[in-house]
């Protein structure tokens, strides 16, 4: 039996997002993962339910055999078998994110056989996560322009803290030539092309939309005026949106649809939290993107960096060395964990160069198997 990578969780920014890549991961190569010192860097470390549903998720979808897998467990073990596609159904049971629990499974599910269904129910709007419009119209958009087709529909929201939000996520996995062999350093061609950006091209659009539930009108209102105040948008780029969900909940997004990229920046609304503050949370967060002058913000550098990492991995013509790029930001602590995890499991080069011009950086990704024949 192959000796499994040790992943020590308390590295770097010591997230859960160590623990959603190398589920991924493990998946994809077919290696066996464990995981110490799980979440070592957060307040309340170990395995929490979020973490927990991804795990079981993994485990379903490629009968993996594992250990460790309790609720604040603080090491794991997962032997991962053949991923399955098909139809399948996870629920958290809180609030916490299902979002996440999509970034474990997506992975291996993207370059599997056959398409797959997912329906996931749990929060689809929380704080620290990837927010589910950004889900749909910024990374998976992005995703798409690698071969695969992706599709999520939102059917309730959820929100902190009644949860019980819904979302479908439709999965064509990209077209390949061979089958995943499981040798995790040839997998042949896993059909997902390179993926450059550079540049944002011209905005070609601004919106601040407003999401409430069970909450009164005037929550919607006053964040709408800061945005108005902030942004010095017209009213034909402010939108409310009454959202089904099982709670009280309440999001401000805002969307800069540039020519080759949507980005969204979201504001979650929260008991003691000021209407205006959740507003300016959104507003600040578009403005240092654009202040920046890059296509890529800080959360889509961090997700983008599997897909792109899987596309650089590829070995389909041995003289072929994979590339990626795109232009970004200063990469966050996140980031920069997530890419140790990466290179922990596959030959992949990561570097980041700063650029003269100031506040930007252009990460190159590049396969490595290939050299090293
Ligand atoms: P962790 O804190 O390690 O559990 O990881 C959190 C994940 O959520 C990372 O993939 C972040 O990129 C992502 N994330 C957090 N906040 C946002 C946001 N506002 N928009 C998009 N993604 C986010």
């Amino acid at each position: 039996m192959v000796d499994p990578i040790i992943i020590d969780g308390s590295k770097g920014e010591g997230g859960g997002q160590v623990v959603r890549s190398s589920l991924a991961l493990s998946m994809v190569t077919g290696r066996p993962v464990t995981i110490d010192r799980v979440r070592a860097g957060r307040a309340k470390p170990g395995l929490k339910r979020q973490h927990l549903t991804a795990l079981r998720a993994a485990q379903e979808i490629c009968q993996a055999t594992v250990t460790g897998d309790t609720i604040g467990s603080s090491s794991f073990t997962f032997h991962p078998g053949e991923v399955v596609p098909g139809n399948y159904h996870f629920a958290i049971g809180t609030a916490g994110s299902a979002t996440l629990v999509l970034q474990a499974i997506l992975p291996p599910l993207l370059i599997a056989k056959r398409p797959s269904r997912l329906i996931l129910e749990g929060g689809t709007h929380n704080p620290w996560a990837p927010p589910f419009d950004f889900l749909q119209r910024s990374y998976l958009a992005l995703v798409n322009r690698m071969g695969p087709r992706v599709s999520a529909t939102l059917e309730r929201a959820g929100f902190y803290p009644a949860g019980g939000g819904r979302f479908i996520v439709e999965i064509e996995p990209a077209k390949r030539t061979e089958s995943l062999t499981h040798s995790p350093d040839a997998p042949g061609d896993l059909g997902l092309s390179s993926f450059h950006m550079l540049e944002r091209g011209e905005i070609r659009s601004r919106i601040g939309r407003v999401l409430l539930c069970n909450l009164p009108d005037h929550i919607a209102d006053r964040e709408l005026e800061e945005l108005a105040r902030l942004a010095q948008w017209e009213p034909d780029c402010l939108f409310r949106e009454r959202t089904k969900a099982h709670g009280p909940g309440n999001a401000v997004v805002i969307e800069v649809a540039g020519e080759h990229v949507t980005e969204v920046f979201i504001g979650i609304g929260e008991q003691g939290t000021k209407a205006e503050v959740v507003a300016q949370r959104a507003f600040e967060e578009m403005r240092d993107y654009l202040v920046a002058d890059v296509p890529i913000g800080p959360h889509l550098a961090d997700q983008l960096l599997l897909p792109m990492a899987l596309s650089a991995w590829q070995t389909d013509t041995p003289d072929h060395r994979r590339q990626g790029s795109f232009r970004t930001m200063r990469l966050t602590e996140h980031s920069k964990t997530h890419i140790a995890v990466l290179q922990a499991f596959l030959n992949t080069s990561i570097v980041i160069e700063e650029e003269e011009r100031g506040e930007s950086f252009i990460v190159k990704i590049q396969g490595e198997a290939a050299a090293s024949n």
